[in-house]
């Protein structure tokens, strides 16, 4: 196994995702790859190896834990030999059901019933949201409320989905029935989750009111959280458990916060460093001075030496931008001194008198 790792392509790359890419996109990457390389439909000798390259892929990339821990440490992250990737998804009804299972609107893995009437604990959908901050909020760390819709178990019915359970007529309860497809490989046998109880194993005979049976209903949330200082445009917070609860007993997804920074025109980041322009006069470079510029955090002072070359970046030490999780460790800000020279025809006559006198003694 281990030197097999050599030989082993990036999970993004066998995914064909970017490294950014969202839960969502991950999962839809694999769906598509999976549909088209599952053994049960792909008879090509490549198909089984291809499919266990994908789904060990997506069984990273879908863990956030297992996925940061890939992101920051390569395959070497991994215990890949302690971790049983095979155990995933056996059999191809097993991945519809993860996807179509149910309702999309859980769409959580293994929805319903395996063989035995083992239950397995639904998985909420992650939720993700937006969050706008100001250049000036990105800098301070900012309370912002996130007010979004999660699905939580009905309260009416206690997500029981209504009253009088009766075990499934359709499935007698095995919550599975078996499908049989014409295709031009034959005739192809499936077992999938049961239609009518939807893999439950169970039908509610009053339907709850509220919910219409379907367990769990679209719940508003309002959460105040804390956006630290230093997260950048494009990042995603995570929050554990707070996506889509589908049932009493579900595992809840969780909610990612798309973090957006509204731009600043006079300073542009680079990492945790800040740029930005001052401008002064030639006489003012020529003499030397101390204008004021404006930092992250405010208005500060600088000193211009006498002398000084147009183009000249002065370094502020610490003025940047707080390094995430860090604070109070910042990046530093960097001025860049241009200096305004007016044209002669812009002068005075009395300027340009003072300045053909200068001339004349530069030359002398
Ligand atoms: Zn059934
Ligand atoms: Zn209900």
């Amino acid at each position: 196994m281990a030197n097999r790792m050599k030989n082993k392509r990036d999970y993004y790359e066998v995914l064909g995702v970017q490294r950014g890419a969202t839960p969502d996109e991950v999962k839809k990457a694999f769906r598509k790859l999976a549909m088209k390389w599952h053994p049960d439909r792909n008879k090509a000798p490549e198909a089984q190896d291809k499919f266990k390259e994908i789904n060990e892929a997506y069984m990273v990339l879908s863990d956030a834990d297992k996925r940061e821990k890939y992101d920051r440490f390569g395959f070497n992250g991994l215990d890949t030999n302690g971790m049983d990737f095979s155990s995933g998804f056996s059999s191809f009804s097993d991945i519809m059901d993860m996807f179509f299972g149910g309702g999309d609107i859980f769409g959580g893995r293994g929805k319903g019933r395996s063989s035995g009437r083992r239950r397995r604990r639904v998985r909420g959908e992650d939720v993700e949201i937006t969050v706008k901050l100001t250049f000036h909020e990105m800098v301070t760390g900012v309370k912002k409320n996130l007010k979004y819709t999660r699905y939580e178990p009905c309260s009416q019915c206690e997500g029981k989905g209504g009253t009088n359970v009766q075990t499934c007529p359709q499935c007698n309860g095995s919550g599975q029935e078996t499908r049989v497809t014409r295709s031009i490989l034959g005739m192809m046998q499936q077992v999938v989750s049961c239609s009518k109880c939807q893999g439950e194993g169970e039908v509610v005979g009053k339907p709850c009111p509220v919910c219409k049976g379907r367990k769990a209903v679209p719940t508003k949330q309002d959460h105040s959280v804390t956006i630290p200082a230093g997260v950048e445009d494009g990042m995603h917070l995570k929050m554990q458990g707070q996506g889509h609860f589908p049932a009493v007993d579900a595992i809840p997804g969780d909610l990612y916060v798309l973090i957006r920074v509204k731009s600043d025109k006079r300073f542009v980041r680079k990492g945790n460093d800040v740029y930005s322009t001052v401008h002064c006069s030639f006489i003012q470079a020529i003499k030397g001075c101390e204008i004021s510029v404006d930092t992250v955090s405010g208005k500060t002072k600088i000193k211009i030496a006498s002398g000084i070359t147009p183009g000249t970046e002065l370094r502020l030490r610490g003025k940047g931008i707080p390094v995430l999780n860090r604070n109070p460790r910042r990046g530093d800000h960097y001025v860049r001194v241009e200096i305004a020279i007016p044209e002669y025809r812009s002068l005075t006559k009395k300027q340009k008198k003072l300045i053909n006198d200068y001339e004349l003694t530069i030359k002398a």
